[in-house]
């Protein structure tokens, strides 16, 4: 069974087809500037050189279009026609507290997502357009949405609910929702079988830590709690995002600055973490480069960073009753072997001992702890697309 999973941003989509029979990715791509000047799509089938097509693309429809040229192309396709693609993976932000799962998609799930347009303004709408676009152009292949929000939907109320007046949340639905579930759960259930224990009777902290970076708490196979709340700006420090801070930060600055709320919010998503601590970069490559040029403030960044992840982690732990792993994943957990180092130092009371040696590797699967280390410390690379293909197979599966 082929599955095509599609991932539209604003002005972006990501898509791969992968063959599930084998859990093999066949092709991939990336079309970028939809609607703007310039656009443009880079295909890859596996094995081959990129492809890269240079055309005008005033929407998301136009873009699937492309893509749908590219993956039935002679040379560069992997199918003759699209008729072989058993079904699409659409990942969707925010499904709000309608879905604690993936469904399969119908008008009445669409009705749910454009409901949901208020708690994700800036993704739920190219979500949307994406999976209308593939109707039209894919009439009879049936569709899936796989929602970033549906692992954490397992928490219990007094985890996802703040503090405010109740009625606010009954009114507009304040709470914490949580985001990377896809990715959380992809990585929970990979160390439990890495660790070969059963999904359901197993404690692990996920650490999903790339420019956008949470934690999760996940026991006996579901999310109990995580770091980002109602919007993906709490939590973590992030590359740009300043994760929880005093809420009355926000109209102190204001007032201070004379600017208005929507602007401080600006700032603290796109103006603040490791970036704005250091004054030099989003990425830790270039704070590593700055540390060991001797630049404090990237140094500080680093600390700050690593500080709030080990403070989730003994949260977690707390909240647990213990953990069985802590797992690492995305850009900064799959390649910082200075940043893993770092959160995990000084953690041996709480039976977390980091192997230095074990600890040198890169984007692989791999148990990185001492051999008598009581949590195990595993790196595991994400893989989102291949989460969203399994969801979807499982879906279509049920309907025959
Ligand atoms: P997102 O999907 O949220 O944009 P990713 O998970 O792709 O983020 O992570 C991107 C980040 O990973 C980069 O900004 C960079 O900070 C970090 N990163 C990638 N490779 C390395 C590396 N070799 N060493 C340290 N950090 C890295």
């Amino acid at each position: 069974m082929k599955v095509l999973v599609v991932n539209c941003g604003s002005s972006s989509l990501k898509y791969q087809v992968l063959d599930m029979d084998t859990s093999t990715l066949l092709a991939k791509g990336l079309v970028e500037r939809i609607g703007i000047e310039g656009s443009v799509m880079r295909h890859e089938k596996i094995g081959m050189d990129k492809y890269i097509f240079e055309a005008p693309m005033k929407n998301h429809k136009d873009a699937i279009g492309y893509v749908l040229e590219a993956l039935t192309d002679k040379e560069h396709g992997i199918v003759a026609s699209m008729e072989e693609i058993s079904a699409v993976g659409h990942r969707v932000v925010h499904a709000g507290e309608k879905y604690a799962s993936s469904v399969l998609i119908t008008e009445d799930v669409m009705a749910a997502l454009e409901e949901c347009i208020d708690l994700a303004p800036l993704h739920n709408p190219p979500n949307i357009l994406g999976i209308r676009a593939c109707q039209e152009l894919m009439p009879k292949t049936p569709m899936v949405g796989v929602f970033d929000t549906a692992f954490h939907q397992t928490m219990k109320p007094e985890i996802y609910l703040y503090a405010i007046p109740y009625e606010l949340y009954e009114k507009y639905k304040i709470r914490k929702y949580g985001f990377h579930g896809t990715s959380h759960k992809y990585v929970s259930m990979r160390a439990a079988a890495l660790l070969g224990k059963d999904y359901n009777d197993v404690k692990i902290i996920t650490c999903h830590l790339g420019n956008g970076a949470s934690c999760a708490a996940v026991k006996n196979g579901v999310c109990i709690d995580t770091s980002m709340g109602f919007t993906p700006l709490d939590g973590l420090v992030m590359g740009t995002r300043s994760g929880a801070i005093d809420p009355a930060v926000i109209t102190f600055i204001a007032e201070k600055e004379g600017i208005g709320a929507d602007e401080v919010i600006n700032i603290l998503n796109k103006k603040s973490g490791v970036a704005g601590i250091s004054g030099v970069s989003n990425d830790f490559r270039d704070l590593e480069e700055a540390e060991a040029k001797g630049n404090t403030r990237a140094t500080l960044a680093l600390n700050i960073f690593a500080n709030r992840v080990k403070s989730f982690i003994g949260s977690y732990m707390a909240e647990m009753n213990g953990a069985d792993a802590i797992v690492f994943t995305a850009g900064v957990g799959e390649n910082d072997i200075g940043m893993r180092k770092l959160i995990c130092s000084e953690l041996e009371n709480i039976g977390i001992k980091l192997d230095d040696e074990k600890n040198s590797i890169r984007c692989e699967e791999c148990i990185v702890s001492k051999d008598d280390s009581k949590i195990k410390i595993m790196v595991i690379p994400t893989n989102e697309e291949l989460m969203i293909a399994l969801d979807t197979v499982d879906i279509i599966r049920n309907l025959k």
